[in-house]
C-alpha cells in the first residue's frame, strides 16, 4: 500500500479552551489578540498526516525490515513481535501555520501562535489515530518514535522518512541535517496493534519531564526486552 495523505483535517478549537490553557482573562487586552490570532489561524490552518501500511518482512535479534527498509531497535523488534504489519506515520500542524507563526514578530503573539499550532498538531495526531482505528480496526495500539529512547536513536528518522516516500513534497514536512522536523510542531513514529499499553516513557529515566505519560519502570527493559 502506498503512503496515504490526510489533509482535510478539521481545525475549529473553541476560543474558551485556548484562553484557559493560555491563562488569558476575559476582557483583558491579551484576550483580543488571542481571539484575533485564533480566527486568523482557523482560516489558514491545514493540519496534515501521512501514513502507510508497512508489512514486516524480516525480524532479527534487534532489527526489523519493513518495505525493504531496516530499523534498528531491540525494543521496537520485541514490540512488533506479535504483529505482521505496522503503521509508520507523520502528523503535523502544517507548513501554513508554521509560516504564519514565524511571521509573528511580537514575543507574546508568537507565543500564542505557537500554542495554536500545538492544538493543530494535536488535531492531526488524533485524527490519524481515529482514522487508523476505524479503517484497520486498530482497537488497541501503541507507538514508538525515533529518538525517544537510547535504544532507537534519532538517526532512524531517515529510514522512517524514506519509508513514507517524500514527506516534504506530500505534506510539507522536511527533515533538517540535524534530523529535526520542520515544522517543529510535527510528530513521527510507528504505530502498531498491541494488547499491552506500551509507552516510550516507561523506558525513559528523564527526570522532571513535563510531557511524561507513564512512570519510568527500571525493571521493564530487563523483563521484556533483553
Ligand atoms: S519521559 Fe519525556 S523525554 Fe522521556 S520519553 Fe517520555 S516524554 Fe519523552
Amino acid at each position: 500500500m502506498e503512503p496515504v495523505i490526510l489533509d482535510d483535517i478539521p481545525f475549529n478549537p473553541p476560543y474558551e479552551q485556548l484562553a484557559e490553557e493560555m491563562r488569558v482573562r476575559k476582557g483583558s487586552p491579551h484576550a483580543l489578540d488571542l481571539r484575533r490570532l485564533l480566527e486568523e489561524a482557523k482560516e489558514i490552518a491545514r493540519p496534515k498526516a501521512l501514513y502507510r501500511v508497512a508489512p514486516i518482512e524480516e525480524k532479527g535479534e534487534d532489527h526489523v525490515v519493513m518495505n525493504g527498509i531496516p530499523f534498528h531497535s531491540r525494543v521496537l523488534r520485541v514490540n512488533l513481535d506479535p504483529v505482521h504489519r505496522a503503521f509508520p506515520y507523520i502528523s503535523t500542524c502544517g507548513r501554513e501555520l508554521n509560516e504564519w507563526k514565524t511571521s509573528q514578530e511580537d514575543t507574546i503573539l508568537n507565543y500564542y501562535a505557537g500554542a495554536i499550532n500545538d492544538i493543530a498538531l494535536r488535531a492531526a495526531r488524533d485524527y490519524l489515530q481515529d482514522h487508523l482505528r476505524e479503517t484497520f480496526r486498530l482497537e488497541k495500539s501503541s507507538y514508538m518514535s525515533p529518538g525517544s529512547l537510547k535504544d532507537w536513536p534519532l538517526t532512524e528518522q531517515r529510514a522512517l522518512f524514506k519509508l513514507l516516500g517524500n514527506p516534504e513534497e506530500t505534506i510539507g514536512v522536511k527533515l533538517s541535517p540535524s534530523l529535526m522536523m520542520i515544522p517543529s510542531q510535527t510528530v513521527s513514529g510507528i504505530r502498531f496493534s498491541s494488547e499491552k499499553d506500551f509507552q516510550n516513557c516507561q523506558l525513559c529515566p528523564m527526570e522532571n519531564c513535563s510531557h511524561r505519560k507513564a512512570a519510568y519502570d527500571e525493571e521493564l527493559y530487563k523483563k521484556q526486552f533483553s
